[in-house]
């Protein structure tokens, strides 16, 4: 796909050309805000264009202007926070908790579509269970008490007590449970859903890596053995797998404790960052790789071949449990077998961290001032930059509007995903400097060479740095290889 790109020279060049443009005052900058969002009244056709100007992104750029919740800017203690903030992707509510703006719930309801793809093609049924979860159902697995200080806890106006849930173990095993005539034929079930989560965290901390109202994906799973439930357990690790390789996230299974959630076996998806709050060992020599936790302290060689282990940092970005009956017997969720005998479901659950996933990605992949994204959750992926008004090269403006609209109707899976940057009081240069910031994969430039005839689009591949010329029906080309989920 890249083959056609010009050697690293053109790019240098061209990288030098823009920061030769003159900057604009700041003044001007701030004040410009409104001239465009007038001129998106004016003409029908321009109302359909998705133009930066009308974006709401409250940024702040200036790094010593960004405040976390948690106190002042000193606190921003990690990459993907601090790139959040500063470009309007979040915007601190209270500790631990943050608006998600606009580009970032695109995101996440392309990560949600990703997930739905993989959940579903193994099976998975999707469901939405109230947050608000009835102290009575987790006193009946004593995790009221087990769960200690993480647990949001309130009272309605009865005095009747609830949780937010964290987690829904018990909601689900008891919805299942009511099903009083399931037989072993329907068998097995993954039920999942998306939804909030809420976790009491003593010390919330890097932006939405750990927070206090979350996303996650969790799902539940109901079999008719141990074998068929470690068959399924089998078959969600894979989809988990699936997921983050299309994420380009390179994850690392490992052995895992399995803390209050119970059950024999346990795996964690660990994306290596440096900001990573978990550690976990792996064996270079027979693939072994365990959470710290499960290690002896003091253990330096692999458990299975005696080889020496290599210890990482990392993210916890999935986590799967088998629980084999810990919940189907405290609310009987049974099944008849085939000789007609009630018998309790094997279960397992699986959690995804859906915000924290988009968050570690941004992590992994940003550069110190630029957010990267994984590239399938780019909020926008084409970001068209036309000539600053008054330049030598405005009779290409017109064009750049018209390539607009030959990309939504030629690249039909690219509709409602290309902005184009109107700010036209700047420099194209500063646009793109903004462009580079925010991360769009594609970020296309009517130049000096959209002068030309037939006109040439420089077209920059973000993510690799490459920079190629093309014509019209070339971009169209080109856009059309795009992966849009
Ligand atoms: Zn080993």
């Amino acid at each position: 796909m890249h083959k056609c790109f010009p050697a690293r020279g053109v790019m240098e060049g061209l990288l030098s050309r823009c920061r030769a443009l003159p900057a604009p005052t700041t003044c001007g900058r701030q004040l410009s805000g409104y001239v465009p969002h007038r001129f998106y009244h004016r003409g029908p056709e321009r109302g359909k264009r998705l133009v930066l100007s009308r974006m709401f992104q409250p940024q702040n750029l200036r790094e010593d202007q960004v405040l976390s919740p948690e106190g002042r800017s000193g606190d921003l203690s990690c990459k993907s926070q601090r790139l959040m903030l500063q470009v309007g992707l979040i915007h601190p509510a209270s500790p631990g908790c943050y608006h998600l703006l606009p580009y970032t719930v695109r995101a996440i309801e392309k990560l949600e579509r990703v997930i739905d793809q993989e959940m579903q093609a193994i099976g998975g049924q999707k469901v939405n269970m109230p947050s608000l979860s009835p102290a009575e159902l987790w006193r009946a697995t004593k995790r009221w008490d087990l769960m200690g200080k993480e647990l949001l806890r309130l009272r309605d106006r009865h005095g009747k007590e609830y949780c937010l849930g964290p987690t829904h173990e018990e909601a689900i095993t008891a919805l299942v449970a009511s099903q009083q005539t399931l037989s072993y034929k329907q068998l097995p079930f993954l039920l999942y859903q998306v939804t909030r989560k809420f976790r009491d965290e003593p010390r919330p901390r890097f932006g939405l890596l750990r927070g206090r109202e979350f996303y996650m994906k969790d799902m539940y799973t109901f079999d008719s053995s141990p074998e068929a439930a470690l068959e399924t357990y089998g078959l969600v690790c894979g989809a988990y797998s699936s997921l983050f390789h299309r994420l380009g996230l390179q994850c690392v299974r490992v052995q895992a404790d399995v803390g209050s959630i119970g059950g024999t076996t346990s795996h964690e998806f660990q994306l290596p960052a440096e900001v990573g709050e978990d550690r976990f060992a792996v064996c270079p020599g027979c693939g072994f790789s365990a959470n710290m936790e499960t290690l002896h302290s003091s253990q330096t060689s692999c458990p299975a071949c005696r080889g020496p282990l290599t210890e990482s940092r990392g993210i916890e970005v999935g986590h799967t449990f088998y629980l084999g009956t810990k919940y189907s017997s405290v609310f009987s969720a049974q099944f008849t077998n085939a000789h007609g005998k009630p018998c309790l479901a094997e279960m397992g659950c699986y959690g995804l961290g859906v915000t924290r996933i988009l968050a570690a990605g941004i992590e992994v992949l940003s550069t110190e001032d630029s957010v990267r994204w994984p590239s399938l959750l780019a909020p926008y992926h084409v970001c068209l930059i036309p000539p600053k008004k008054g330049s030598r090269e405005e009779a290409a403006t017109e064009l750049t509007g018209g390539l607009y609209d030959l990309i939504t109707e030629a690249v039909p899976q690219l509709r409602g995903e290309v902005l184009l940057d109107d700010r036209t009081h700047l420099t194209i240069g500063n646009r793109l400097k903004d462009a580079n910031k925010f991360g769009y994969p594609f970020v296309i430039i009517a130049g000096k060479r959209a002068l030309e005839d037939p006109a040439h689009f420089e077209v920059r591949c973000q993510n690799t740095g490459e920079v190629v010329f093309l014509t019209r029906e070339g971009v169209t080309e080109f856009l059309s290889q795009v992966q849009v989920v």
